[in-house]
């Protein structure tokens, strides 16, 4: 016990090495559970609860251990031994006796007298053949008949903790410390919205997180710090959503019928409904002088890249210009061929702009698109939004943007030296780019007679084949709009899926083997590059050994090759090219292959060791084959020994369908969110209580109400909601971390 009572009072903001109790050697203990200040220990909420029996009957008094029990005192006497005095009671229920001994506690004649009912706590021994407690806690009971119900069980809060921090040290600090700082926590939601919503205060919140009383209790306060952070991370995005709104500004493009039927002339088929419904959205965006910034999802050969060149031809029709961005140069060039063959008998003027561009026609290429003499830029993401000016760009359509980790928004910049051209400007992660929009302060902003000049932008649309299921959509990417083409166009044969174990992999490369000599072509996924292991060669398969095995025993006669990862771009995307212009026959390849190459001839796919792939990247590599219209039916083999219950199940679903969107939600629902966005994800969500995607409803109730709220007051300057505004911005100005405690 330090000597020095510390002085200083409890604070959110004081470090937890400095509570009493707490040296630095325990201070290091609470910093691995990421807790290192006061606030951070009362946000640490239990994961669950335990209960605690109510205090019973006498006769349930565990031996020799500590136990509580309630009844009636019957007599009671100070005794004088021979060292000291002591004070003997009896308790009584309906069927038992205890006896209870305080020493040298004679004052307490005076507080507990016969008749009276008292709850005692301690251990139980047995002491001339009848059960006795020595020197019990005690309290009194209220007088009335109180019998022990359901009420009285105690609810033990247990908290996440590791080996050396036990969850009983954690319970035992912070609710020593939860009182001392209970009167610091500003709550920073109206008070009107919460009486609203029928919730508890923070305070009592919290209360009933750490210390319940009921059984009720937690959810009650998980459902109201969840919603704290849900509706403080919907206001973010609603704020910036608005922000946007207000300062930038793009070309409102027309679109009359002429227009459409003109647009429409291009494509050699009929666009589904599905592609019809989503060109309808999107034109009502392009309309407007506000930005577009939608999302559109569809399964893979859905249709979205037609759908996207509607909207380039529309900037085109308006006499502006377009743009589209594709992860890969392989990817690009697939673009540039298919956009070319529709526009052939117009005059749009298309380029692709590639890295294997020489440096003289580059730079001509970039000197037409600054001019404006160029329509449609066809390009990587990085080399766009490195090198090139425009003249006028009015839509920019970025493609597959299927991995969430790396999911780019980009945004135009208008640089002043160069007074009509534009350059693009990419910024990555939704959470720090929410980050980016200062919450207008309007304390500082001084009346200005004129509106701030608005920076112009162009329409933007991100495309992805991984459905993003609607409860992600919501919070990641709360400030798209969100488009889905939910059908795929007519005439395509499903791929047919199998899942077999390890023992029929002969088998498969036989009939494999069959299909090739009939020209169609294969690919074989297997996770690793090389063998590796040292001494104990991993027993997964590798590219390098298994690329020779189909060689040497299935594919004698058949050009086979390999593709992975540690070869560089223009290596990969040659050995693609190879194989889709069918001078490859078996492409054996780690997942590199999984984003959208176009080899309308592969209807064959094995994958080795599929249990340990994810559901999405499973659907995704399925998604390379099957992309003709073909009379062979593609097929698609998984070769896998599930062995857990998570890997079965996988299996099962990736066999079940090929609806991409069940896929996703199931995938959702297996991993969970931190899963799903990978540890490359920089942008984590800062929810530490809410849940997603169990919080569903109380993320749709934060939704409607942050944006009720910003609808009323943009800036939050009203009183009730300037302490919102407060929490808000340091929310913004660091790390997103300190949510609900001020
Ligand atoms: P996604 O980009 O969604 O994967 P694509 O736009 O590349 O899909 O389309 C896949 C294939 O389907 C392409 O060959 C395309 O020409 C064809 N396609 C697209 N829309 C239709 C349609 N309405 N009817 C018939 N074929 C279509
Ligand atoms: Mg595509």
């Amino acid at each position: 016990m330090p000597a020095q009572a510390s002085t200083q009072p409890i604070r959110l903001r004081t470090p937890v090495v400095e509570l009493p109790g707490i040296g630095p050697r325990r201070a290091r203990l609470f910093e691995r559970l990421d807790i290192h200040t006061v606030s951070d220990l009362i946000r640490h909420l239990p994961h669950r609860y335990e209960h605690q029996h109510a205090e019973g009957a006498i006769g349930d008094l565990p031996m020799n251990a500590v136990g509580s029990a309630r009844g009636t005192i019957m007599g009671c006497r100070v005794v004088a031994g021979r060292t000291r005095a002591r004070f003997e009671a009896t308790l009584q229920d309906h069927h038992d006796t205890l006896n209870l001994v305080w020493f040298n506690a004679t004052f307490l004649r005076n507080r507990i007298h016969p008749g009276m009912r008292i709850r005692v706590q301690g251990k139980t021994r047995a002491f001339g053949g009848y059960p006795q407690m020595v020197n019990p806690r005690w309290e009194p009971l209220p007088d009335q008949q109180h019998e022990p119900t359901a009420h009285d069980d105690r609810l033990r809060p247990v908290y996440p903790a590791t080996e050396a921090l036990s969850s009983e040290a954690i319970e035992k600090v912070i609710a020593e410390t939860l009182p001392e700082v209970l009167d610091q926590l500003v709550d920073p939601l109206p008070q009107q919205l919460v009486r609203e919503r029928a919730m508890p205060t923070l305070k009592r919140a919290y209360l009933m997180a750490h210390l319940p009383r009921a059984e009720d209790d937690p959810p009650v306060a998980r459902r109201r710090l969840g919603y704290n952070e849900l509706l403080l991370l919907q206001l973010g995005i609603e704020i910036k959503r608005r922000y946007n709104a207000d300062r930038l500004e793009a070309p409102a493009l027309r679109c009359s019928q002429a227009i459409d039927q003109h647009i429409r002339q291009r494509f050699p088929f009929k666009l589904t409904p599905a592609q019809d419904h989503v060109i309808q959205q999107l034109t009502a965006d392009l309309r407007q002088s506000q930005p577009m910034n939608r999302l559109l999802q569809g399964d893979v050969g859905a249709g979205k890249t037609s759908v996207a060149l509607y909207a380039l031809l529309l900037a085109t029709a308006n006499r502006r210009q377009g743009a589209l961005m594709a992860p890969t140069e392989l990817l690009a060039e697939q673009h540039f061929r298919s956009i070319s063959a529709m526009l052939q008998e117009t005059n749009v003027r298309l380029a692709l702009l590639t890295g294997r561009l020489r440096a003289a026609p580059r730079r001509q290429m970039l000197q037409n698109i600054a001019a404006g003499e160029v329509d449609i830029v066809i390009a990587t993401q990085a080399l766009l939004t490195e090198s090139v000016r425009f003249h006028d760009l009015a839509v920019v359509v970025i493609d597959e943007q299927h991995r969430f980790g790396v999911l780019q928004r980009a945004t135009i910049r208008k640089h002043s030296d160069a007074q009509k051209s534009q350059s693009l400007e990419t910024e990555v992660d939704p959470v720090k780019t929410l980050n980016k929009y200062p919450i207008p302060d309007p304390d500082e902003s001084h009346p200005s007679p004129q509106p701030p000049a608005k920076r112009s932008s162009p329409h933007y649309l991100v495309m992805t084949a991984t459905p993003i299921p609607r409860s992600l959509g919501l919070t990641v990417f709360g400030d798209l709009d969100i488009s889905t083409i939910t059908s795929l166009p007519p005439g395509r044969t499903p791929v047919i899926t199998r899942v077999v174990g390890q023992d029929k992999a002969d088998e498969v490369y036989q009939y494999l083997a069959g299909r090739v000599a009939g020209g169609e072509q294969a690919y074989v996924v297997v996770p690793a590059i090389d063998p590796t292991g040292g001494d104990k060669p991993s027993p997964l398969k590798n590219v390098t050994v298994h690329e020779k095995l189909l060689r040497d025993k299935y594919f004698q006669n058949h050009p086979v090759a390999a593709v992975h990862g540690r070869l560089n771009a223009p290596e990969r995307d040659e050995i693609m090219r190879r194989f889709r212009d069918g001078e490859i026959a078996v492409l054996v390849a780690t997942t590199v292959i999984e984003v959208g190459v176009d080899v309308p001839n592969a209807t064959l796919m094995v994958v080795e060791h599929a249990e340990r792939f994810g559901l999405a990247q499973l659907h995704q590599l399925r998604g390379r084959i099957g992309r003709g219209a073909h009379q062979k039916k593609s097929l698609c083999v998984f070769i896998a020994e599930p062995a857990t219950p998570d890997a079965t199940q996988r299996m099962r679903a990736i066999a079940g369908t090929t609806d991409g969107f069940k896929i996703a939600e199931h995938d959702f629902q297996i991993r969970g969110m931190g899963e799903f966005f990978g540890t490359r994800q920089h942008g984590r969500l800062p929810l530490r209580v809410a849940k997603i995607p169990e919080d569903l409803p109380l993320l749709q109730l934060a939704r409607r109400d942050a944006k009720a709220i910003v609808n009323k007051d943009p800036t939050l300057n009203a009183p009730e909601r300037k302490r919102l505004r407060k929490v808000l911005q340091q929310h913004y100005g660091e790390t997103l971390g300190l949510i609900d405690v001020g």
